[in-house]
C-alpha cells in the first residue's frame, strides 16, 4: 500500500488497534508502504522511520531544563507507554533562568535540576543527566560534542530527540541560540563522532565506551516539520510536566491556554480533526 507523495495521512487510529503501526503519528511529505512485509513510513525513497516497537532506548538532548517539556513531553509520555526507555541529557542547569529576584542566583541551578527531575518523572523518565554547561553560552564545541558522544555511547539509543540547529524565523523564541547550538553539537555527535571509534579517543581508551550508530533523529522546533504526534491523550501529563518548572512560570494561569494554542496549530498543520493536539518534529534517518 502506498499513497502519493505530498499527501497527509493519519496512520492508524487513536485507539491503537492491535497490529496497527504508529497509532498516534501523522506524517507530511512522506508516504506509507511496506518493506520486508512490515508497514513503514517512508520519509523519502531511501529514508524509512523506525516503529516504536523497534526502539528500546531513546536519548533526549536539550539545552535547558523545561525545553523537552514544552516541546515534546506528550511524545515522551507516549514513548514511555510504548515501553521505550528514555534518558535525558540536559546541557545546562538553566542558571540564567527564573523571574524572581528574591531567589539567590546561586540556588537556581539546584532548583532547576530538581524541577527537571520532577517533570521527567511525570512522563516516566528517571535517568536524567546534567552536562554542566553555562546557560546562555552554549556552543557546538569539541567538549560538548565529546560529552554528548559519551552519553550516546553509554545509552546506545536507536532514536534521539534534539533541538533543531536551524532557526525557525516565524517563531524566534523557539530558536534560542543555546537550543540551536545544543542541536548542532548533538547532530555532530550523532554523525560522525559517536560512531567513529577514533573520535574523542579518551572515550574508548580511558572509559571503554565503544562506538555507536544512532539511526534516527527527531528535531524539535524545526522550520521544516515532517512528522506530527497526536498527544491529545497525554496533554494532562504534559501540563503537569511543564507545571513542575515553577521557577520559570511567572503567570502559570495562562500557560495551559498558550500550550493548547501551539499544539492545536500543530494538529491543524498535520490535518488532524478539530480539537486534537499535536507535537511537531522533523525526523531524519542517518545511515
Ligand atoms: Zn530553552
Amino acid at each position: 500500500m502506498s499513497v502519493a507523495e505530498g499527501e497527509t495521512r493519519q496512520n492508524g487510529t487513536r485507539s491503537g488497534e492491535a497490529g496497527e503501526a504508529f497509532p498516534y503519528c501523522v506524517t507530511k511529505r512522506s508516504r506509507r508502504g511496506t518493506r520486508g512485509g512490515v508497514r513503514r513510513i517512508f520519509l523519502s525513497e531511501r529514508s524509512v522511520m523506525l516503529e516504536d516497537s523497534e526502539v528500546e532506548r531513546a536519548l533526549v538532548v536539550m539545552a535547558h531544563p523545561d525545553d523537552v517539556d514544552f516541546g515534546a513531553a506528550g511524545t515522551v509520555a507516549l514513548w514511555n507507554r510504548a515501553g521505550i526507555s528514555v534518558t535525558y541529557g540536559i546541557v545546562t542547569d538553566g542558571d540564567a533562568g527564573g523571574f524572581d529576584p528574591a531567589i539567590p542566583r546561586a540556588e537556581i541551578p539546584g532548583i532547576r535540576q530538581r524541577e527537571q527531575r520532577a517533570a521527567a518523572a511525570v512522563v516516566g523518565v528517571r535517568d536524567v543527566h546534567f552536562l554542566g554547561y553555562t546557560d546562555g553560552d552554549v556552543n557546538p564545541s569539541q567538549d560538548l560534542r565529546r560529552d554528548i558522544s559519551r552519553l550516546i555511547r553509554q545509552v546506545r539509543p536507536q532514536r534521539m530527540l534534539i533541538q533543531s540547529p536551524d532557526r525557525k524565523w516565524e517563531h524566534i523564541p523557539a530558536s534560542h541560540p543555546d537550543h540551536m547550538a545544543a542541536g548542532e553539537a548533538a547532530i555532530r555527535a550523532v554523525y560522525p563522532d559517536a560512531r567513529n571509534p577514533f573520535a574523542h579517543p579518551t572515550l574508548l581508551l580511558d572509559e571503554g565506551l565503544e562506538d555507536w550508530v544512532v539511526p534516527e533523529v527527531w528535531m524539535m522546533a524545526s522550520p521544516q516539520p515532517n512528522h506530527f504526534v497526536d498527544v491529545t491523550d497525554f496533554f494532562e501529563d504534559k501540563m503537569r510536566a511543564i507545571g513542575a518548572h515553577a521557577s520559570q512560570l511567572p503567570a502559570p494561569e495562562i500557560v495551559e491556554d498558550k500550550v493548547r494554542e501551539w499544539l492545536s496549530a500543530a494538529a491543524a498543520e498535520a490535518g488532524l480533526p478539530e480539537g486534537r493536539l499535536a507535537e511537531a518534529f522533523q525526523v531524519v534517518t542517518i545511515s
